[in-house]
């Protein structure tokens, strides 16, 4: 079988440079390398993460991507924790009440299980409350040429991260922060202030639980002291 010399002459070396003397830059093999590619694999899949606080409007994000996909004719299946029934089972909706069909999984086996061949995106609500494996289904997910997009809060009530988006955010192609409005001084606000005494990280709520808080407005210590 005949070497395309073009592509032998033409490797890259590690600084983006061509390793033969006087060759053309590797870039203008671009278009032919990509049309060789279409016809040997599947296309490229890819990892969104959409994170921040409560009422940061991540949900909405999601969503919003979720319907241009749609628009776009792309199968979309949506999925969130059964943990989180606070609205509906098999929907997920927005604290602004947009919603969009859903399915409920117990954990991160579960979903992969669910996801269909023919899938092209994958959307993912309150992924913090997914199990660790969560992090290796996604990623089989995108190698597999789907595009996965993760909502999640990135820190707990005591504003530290939370797992497992500190390692979805790490292996995502794209990471969006979202920020709410501060309720006590109108700032931007990337931190969830949890109103009510709870000793546990996971407490699923609403308004009635929570309130987003600037940094310097956010009082952690206080909540874990019982001293709001
Ligand atoms: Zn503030």
């Amino acid at each position: 079988m005949p070497v395309d010399e073009r592509l032998v002459s033409h490797v890259p070396t590690a600084y983006g440079r061509a390793v033969s003397g006087g060759a053309p830059h590797p870039e203008s093999d671009v278009p032919a390398r990509r049309a060789a590619a279409a016809d040997d694999k599947p296309r490229t899949g890819l990892i969104e993460v959409v994170c921040g606080s409560m009422f940061s409007g991540k949900t909405e994000e999601l969503i919003r991507r979720v319907k241009r996909a749609l628009f776009a004719r792309q199968t979309v299946q949506a999925f969130k924790p059964r943990i989180d029934d606070r609205y509906a089972k098999t929907r997920i909706v927005s604290h602004g009440s947009i919603a969009i069909d859903a399915i409920a999984v117990s954990n991160s086996e579960s979903l992969e299980g669910r996801v269909a061949p023919d899938t092209d995106v994958v959307a993912i609500d309150e992924a913090q409350f997914f199990d660790r494996g969560i992090v290796e289904v996604v990623d089989r997910l995108a190698d597999a040429g789907k595009r996965v997009i993760l909502a999640g809060l990135d820190q707990d009530y005591l504003g530290r991260p939370f797992p497992p988006m500190p390692d979805l955010m790490a292996i995502a192609e794209e990471v969006t922060k979202v920020r709410a409005v501060c309720t006590m001084c109108g700032a931007s606000a990337s931190r969830s202030q949890r109103l009510i005494q709870a000793g546990a990280t996971v407490l699923v709520g609403g308004s009635e639980s929570y309130e987003a808080r600037c940094r310097a407005c956010f009082r952690a210590r206080d909540v874990a002291a019982g001293a709001l």
